[in-house]
């Protein structure tokens, strides 16, 4: 009995990754996802897929939200 979200931390502890616009969510064959930083593939400073949760990063950019009322015009 496989837990609902095998391998994927809560939202929380993926720390920065969570709302950074670098991260983007990977899924394996076997259904267990993990967080693939973007600045990897042309800084080798930063993992593919860095050990979460990552609280401290050079590269964290502020992903934007979508949908707030702030769009709105
Ligand atoms: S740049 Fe840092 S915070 Fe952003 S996805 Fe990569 S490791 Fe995570």
């Amino acid at each position: 009995m496989a837990p609902e979200s095998a391998g994927v931390p809560p939202l929380g502890g993926r720390g920065l990754c969570a709302a950074c616009a670098n991260a983007r969510m990977v899924t394996s064959a076997r259904g267990t996802s993990f967080v693939l930083c973007g600045l990897s593939r042309t800084d080798e400073r930063f993992a593919r897929y860095p050990r979460l949760p990552v609280l401290a990063c050079a590269g964290f950019a502020r992903r934007e939200e979508r949908g707030g009322r702030d769009e709105e015009a």
